[in-house]
C-alpha cells in the first residue's frame, strides 16, 4: 500500500501505555502470567466474578460502571456495587425458577440495563447466555434460540407481541418467558420481571463453574453464509481481559465507548466483559446512529477510549470532515475499529479530523477476542490490521489438495490467515456441526476462511474472505484493495467488489459503490470513478464495471454482503438473509 506508516511518539505520549513496547511484550509473554490477570473464582473460573463481583470485594463498588443515555437525553448511571445487586436479583430469580446451570437464556433486548444485568446474571448462575440482535424478525429468532434449544428468552413487552408471541407455542423447549417494560399488561404465560426482580435478595453466591464450562453462545453475523452458533467457555475472560488491556489500552476507570450491539459477539466481549474486567466504565448509547449525537456523546462523557466500525466511520465521514472540530474530543486517547476492513482513507481522515488515529484490529466470532491489531505503542500502518497479539502466534498458510498445510515463510504471499489454536477465547464448538468445527483446524492451525499477508515488519494486511477472491484472468483479486481505491474517489462512500463470469477471463471485476451526498449518479461519475480506479490500480485490477446504488446491501453488524451483490447480480437464490440490513436493490 502507497500510505506511509502514521508515526507514534511512544516516549511521550505512551509512557502510560499498558504496551510500551511490543516486541518486548511479545517475546516476555507467557499465558501463566496472562492468568493472573484473572483471579480465578474458587476451584475454577467465572467471568461474571472477574467482571464485577471482584472489583466490589477490591473496594471499588462506589465507580461508575456503566452511563445508559437513551434516545431522548435520559441518563441513568449503575456503579459496579449496583450492578453486582441487580446482577444478584436475576440469579436469584433464574434459581427460583429453576433455570439451572447449563441451561440456555436467549436476551431479544435493546442496550437497556436489564441486558446488562441479566448477562451477568446468567454467567453468576452458570446459565449459559445468548444475545440476539433486537432488529431480528419473528424467524430468525425462532430458528436460532431452537439451535441453541433455550429454555428461557428474556425480551421486552413490545418485542414479544410483534415477534415471539405468534409462535411461542410451537417451540416447546421454551418453558419460561421474562419480560421487561411490559407496562403492566404481561400475558399470563409470562412472567413480569419489573415486579418479580425487586422481590429477589440482592446477595446471591456464585456458582462455582468450571474454566471449561461452556458460558456464552454467538452467532456469526452470516455474512458468507447462513449464521453459525459459536460456543464459548468461561475461561475466555482471561483472554477478554487481557486482550482489552492490551490491545485497546484500557485502564481501571478509563471511559469506555463500544459502539457495537450487544447482539453481537463485539457488543458482549469488548461492549460488557472486557471494559468491566478491567474496571472500566462503559458508555451505552440507546439510540440509532447520529453524527452529531455520537460527537456530542464522546465530548460530554469525556470518553477516553472508543471501539467502533469502519461502517460507523465512513458514516462520519459522509455527515462532513469539519463538523467534528465543533466538538473538544480532547479527552480522546484510544480509537479502536473492528468487524470490516478499514479502508487507509479512514485512517487518514481520523488522524486529520479528529485529531487522532484509528487503530484496526481484526477478529471473529470465533477466536471470541482480539487477535490482531494495530497498538498504541506502535506505528500505525493504514490499511493494515496490525500485528498478532502477544500470546498469538499468527501466521499466512497454504494448504494443498491433500489437505497438507504449510506455512508460508516469504513476505508479502497471499495465503489463509491462521492461528495456532490453544489461546483462551479460542471457540470450543459450532452448535450441531462438530464436524464443520474440527475441520477448522489443521495440523494445531485455526483457519480462519480470510485471506492475508504479513509484510515485512509483521505486520497482516487483509485481501478478502477466501469465498470473496476473484479469479480474473490467471490474477486472484481481493476485493479490499480495490475497494480501498474507489473509496478515495471523493464522490464514494462505499464500495463492494465482486467476480461476475467472464468465459475469457473466467471473472471479471465488478464494484458497487455508493456516493456521498451532493453527488449524482450519471454516466460522467461513473465514467470518472472508473478513470480513478484503471489510475490507481491499472488495467487488470480495475473494475470493468461500476454500478452506482443507494445503498450496499450489508448485514445488522454493518458489514457489506458480497454474497448477496453476486446473487442478485447472477440471478441466484439469494440464501439466509436472516442478517440482513439494508435491503437495496436498485
Ligand atoms: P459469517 O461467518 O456468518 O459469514 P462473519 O464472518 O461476518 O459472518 P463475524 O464473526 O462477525 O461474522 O465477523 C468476522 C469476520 O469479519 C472476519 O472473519 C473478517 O472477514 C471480518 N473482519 C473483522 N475484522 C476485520 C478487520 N479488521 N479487517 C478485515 N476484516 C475484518
Ligand atoms: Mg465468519
Amino acid at each position: 500500500m502507497e500510505y506511509a506508516p502514521i508515526k507514534k511518539d511512544v516516549s511521550a505520549t505512551n509512557k502510560l501505555a499498558n504496551m510500551v513496547n511490543y516486541h518486548q511484550s511479545y517475546d516476555d509473554f507467557n499465558w501463566h502470567e496472562a492468568q493472573q490477570l484473572i483471579k480465578g473464582y474458587k476451584n475454577g473460573i467465572n467471568m461474571a466474578y472477574e467482571a464485577v463481583d471482584r472489583h466490589v470485594e477490591e473496594g471499588y463498588g462506589d465507580q461508575t460502571a456503566l452511563i445508559f443515555l437513551e434516545k431522548k437525553q435520559q441518563r441513568k448511571v449503575f456503579s459496579y456495587a449496583q450492578l453486582q445487586q441487580t446482577s444478584n436479583r436475576f440469579a436469584n430469580l433464574l434459581k427460583s425458577l429453576k433455570v439451572d446451570k447449563g441451561h440456555l437464556l436467549c436476551s431479544l433486548t435493546d442496550r437497556s440495563p436489564i441486558l446488562y444485568t441479566a448477562v451477568i446474571g446468567c454467567l453468576k448462575s452458570g446459565v449459559v447466555f445468548s444475545p440476539l440482535f433486537s432488529a431480528f424478525g419473528p424467524e430468525p429468532i425462532k430458528s436460532r434460540m431452537k439451535i441453541g434449544g433455550a429454555t428461557v428468552l428474556l425480551t421486552s413487552g413490545k418485542l414479544y407481541k410483534k415477534k415471539v408471541a405468534t409462535w411461542r407455542h410451537e417451540y416447546l423447549a421454551l418453558k419460561t418467558v421474562l419480560l421487561y417494560d411490559c407496562d403492566g399488561e404481561c400475558p399470563s404465560d409470562c412472567i413480569d420481571l419489573d415486579h418479580v426482580l425487586v422481590q429477589q435478595s440482592d446477595q446471591f453466591t456464585i456458582c462455582e463453574t468450571a474454566a471449561q464450562d461452556t458460558a456464552l453462545i454467538h452467532f456469526t453475523s452470516g455474512t458468507t453464509g447462513k449464521p453459525k452458533g459459536v460456543v464459548h467457555v468461561h475461561e475466555a475472560v482471561i483472554y477478554h481481559k487481557y486482550s482489552g488491556y492490551y490491545a485497546l489500552d484500557i485502564h481501571p476507570q478509563d471511559v469506555f465507548w463500544c459502539t457495537a450491539d450487544p447482539g453481537w459477539v463485539t457488543g458482549i466481549s469488548y461492549g460488557v466483559i472486557s471494559p468491566l474486567c478491567n474496571r472500566a466504565t462503559l458508555v451505552v448509547d440507546n439510540a440509532e446512529f447520529d453524527a452529531i449525537r455520537w460527537y456530542n456523546i464522546l465530548e460530554k462523557e469525556n470518553v477516553n477510549i472508543w471501539y467502533t466500525a469502519p461502517t460507523a466511520i465512513r458514516m462520519l465521514m459522509k455527515a462532513g470532515n469539519l463538523l467534528s472540530l465543533n466538538y473538544d474530543l480532547s479527552h480522546l486517547r484510544f480509537l479502536a475499529s473492528v468487524g470490516e476492513p478499514l479502508n487507509p482513507e479512514a485512517v487518514i481522515w481520523s488522524q486529520k479530523y479528529l485529531g487522532k488515529v484509528f487503530h484496526d484490529n481484526w477478529w471473529q466470532t470465533e477466536t471470541g477476542g482480539i487477535m490482531l491489531a494495530n497498538f498504541i505503542s506502535e506505528n500505525v500502518k493504514p490499511g493494515s490490521m496490525g500485528q498478532p497479539l502477544p500470546g498469538i502466534k499468527a501466521g499466512i498458510v497454504e494448504v494443498d489438495d491433500q489437505g497438507h498445510l504449510t506455512e508460508v515463510t516469504a513476505s508479502n504471499k497471499t495465503g489463509e490467515l491462521a492461528f495456532k489454536k490453544g489461546w483462551p477465547s479460542m471457540f470450543r464448538d459450532y452448535l450441531h456441526e462438530t464436524k464443520r468445527y474440527q475441520d477448522c483446524f489443521n495440523d494445531d492451525w485455526y483457519l480462519s476462511g480470510d485471506l492475508a499477508y504479513k509484510d515485512d515488519d509483521g505486520y497482516f494486511w487483509f485481501v478478502g474472505r477466501r469465498s470473496d477472491l476473484i479469479k480474473s484472468a490467471g490474477h486472484l483479486i481481493g476485493p479490499f484493495e480495490i475497494e480501498s481505491v474507489l473509496i478515495e474517489h471523493p464522490a464514494v462512500v462505499e464500495a463492494g467488489v465482486i467476480g461476475v463470469p467472464d468465459p475469457i477471463a473466467g471473472e471479471l471485476v465488478k464494484a458497487f459503490v455508493s456516493l456521498n451526498d451532493g453527488y449524482k449518479a450519471d454516466a460522467a461519475l461513473s465514467k470518472s470513478i472508473m478513470a480513478h480506479a484503471r489510475k490507481k490500480l491499472g488495467p487488470a485490477l480495475a473494475p470493468r464495471e461500476i454500478c452506482i446504488k443507494q445503498n450496499l446491501p450489508k448485514t445488522r453488524s454493518g458489514k457489506i454482503m458480497r454474497r448477496l451483490l453476486k446473487a442478485r447480480e447472477l440471478g441466484l437464490p439469494e440464501g439466509d438473509i436472516s442478517t440482513l440490513e439494508s435491503d437495496e436493490t436498485t
